[in-house]
């Protein structure tokens, strides 16, 4: 996380903290303190640990600012803990999803299709066009590596670009 390791205890990461401060380049400066400022909420730690979709999702709603980009990156890779859930996902796979919502953005890889992709130096996205309007609207620029998001739409099959 951000280089800082949760097994470690508080003590320990604030003088990792320190460290960093005083080794590294003042423009990696904003990246250490909104690590440490996650690392050092007692509730992220815990959402990071169990890594479970509705954790994450609490804690959204909990954190004063809370870092989305961030935290939807981890809602997408986290385990569900409705059970109910597995047989859902069956029934999708084979299916592109988007990266922002829950619905499948072709059949097959193979289909001709629209959507966009929402780039920065630290992530992909490929969404619906819809999906992708909402999201620039808010989001301009990616919280992690700063950079102003590129977008394209593409109408094409997902095999292309992928
Ligand atoms: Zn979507
Ligand atoms: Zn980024």
């Amino acid at each position: 996380m951000l280089g800082f390791n949760l097994e470690d205890s508080s003590d320990v990461l604030y003088n990792q903290y320190k460290e960093k401060l005083r080794v590294l380049d003042p423009k990696y400066h904003d990246e250490v303190h909104f690590g440490y400022f996650l690392v050092s909420d007692p509730q992220f730690a815990k959402t990071i640990k169990s890594n479970i979709k509705e954790g994450w999702k609490y804690l959204e709603k909990s954190m004063k600012i809370p870092p989305t980009i961030l935290i939807n990156n981890y809602i997408h890779g986290a385990s569900n803990i409705d059970i109910k859930r597995p047989h859902y996902k069956e029934k999708k796979s084979g299916k592109l999803h988007c990266y922002l919502c829950e619905d499948a953005l072709a059949e097959s890889v193979i289909d001709k299709i629209k959507f966009m992709e929402i780039k920065c130096n630290c992530n992909t996205m490929v969404v619906h066009t819809s999906c992708a309007n909402d999201f620039i609207m808010k989001y301009s620029q990616c919280d992690i590596c700063k950079k102003y998001y590129d977008v394209n739409q593409h109408c094409s099959s997902l095999r292309d670009i992928l």
